[in-house]
């Protein structure tokens, strides 16, 4: 899309759709279950150009929450729904809905059990990353000078009902203004949500004029001074992209006219 001239904006929302319809990650098809059994989704996406943008939360049926998050980017206002409400808006817009037991795989569910035994255990706290999390996200430079970013996210494995994370909040898990970079953010959301994260990238880029590189290894770090794993991908607005992370690895990849780099772990 994007070498045919395509908007970032459309480009990420795609990107995402992609990967929550794929049942490795944790969005859509093969999202984390909460503690009751069930999903709820979070989603949300931002346009560099204009600063739209939109979002939902702890949604249960739309088949790609990135896609209601889009559309309510698109109507402008309300930016931000949850719940039986945004799914009922999703529908009314046109978006497909299925049934909630359609987000589940055999992998999400054993995830589950696991970390519901090891919460009885006391060894909730070592479970791996790749147990909890694996949110998706996707920023992109389109050939007009456009940012954008998208982010969607089944939350944790065993998240209490109701909880909503960083994911669809503005400025913590997405974040994307055509002056500086776009950024989607993984791991510990309320870690995210409480140091802004993807924001403050964006600030750091604008007001002291740090690179990419530089205000996003801070933004990890802020979060690593919190105890919590934590990695994004971004990109600036002169195509520069930044991976970083604290975990043990992240599932990461770059495209840039022919040349491709993907990586689970360090290089
Ligand atoms: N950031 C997501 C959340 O807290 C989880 C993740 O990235 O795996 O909902």
């Amino acid at each position: 899309m994007l070498s045919a001239g395509g908007a970032a904006l459309e480009a990420v929302a795609r990107a995402v759709t992609e990967l929550e319809n794929c049942p490795s990650f944790n969005a859509g098809h093969g999202a984390a279950f909460n503690r009751a059994g069930f999903h709820e989704l979070d989603a949300s996406v931002m346009d560099g150009a204009t600063g739209k943008a939109g979002a939902v939360a702890a949604v249960q049926a739309i088949k790609n929450p990135v896609l209601a998050a889009l559309e309510l980017l698109r109507e402008s206002d309300p930016l931000l729904l949850c719940g039986q409400a945004a799914d009922q808006w999703a529908t009314a817009h046109g978006l497909e809905a299925v049934p909630n037991s359609s987000f589940s795989t055999d992998s999400r569910r054993e995830a589950l059990a696991r970390m519901l035994e090891r919460e009885q255990q006391g060894t909730a706290a070592q479970a791996s990353e790749q147990e909890k999390h694996g949110t998706v996200g996707a920023v992109a430079l389109d050939r007009h000078g456009h940012l954008a970013a998208a982010t969607s996210t089944g939350g944790y494995t065993a998240k209490p009902v109701g909880r909503v994370g960083d994911s669809p909040v503005i400025g913590a898990g997405t974040w994307a203004d055509d002056r500086t970079c776009a950024v989607s953010g993984t791991g510990k959301g309320e870690l995210f949500i409480r140091t802004a994260l993807a924001h403050t990238i964006h600030d750091r880029m604008l007001y002291p004029g740090e690179t990419l590189d530089v205000a996003a290894r801070a933004a990890i770090d802020a979060v690593t001074r919190l105890d919590g794993g934590a990695g994004l991908c971004a990109v600036d607005r002169a195509g520069n992209v930044a991976l970083p992370y604290n975990t043990e690895g992240m599932y990461r990849g770059w495209i840039r006219g022919d040349q491709m780099y993907v990586a689970i772990h360090e290089d």
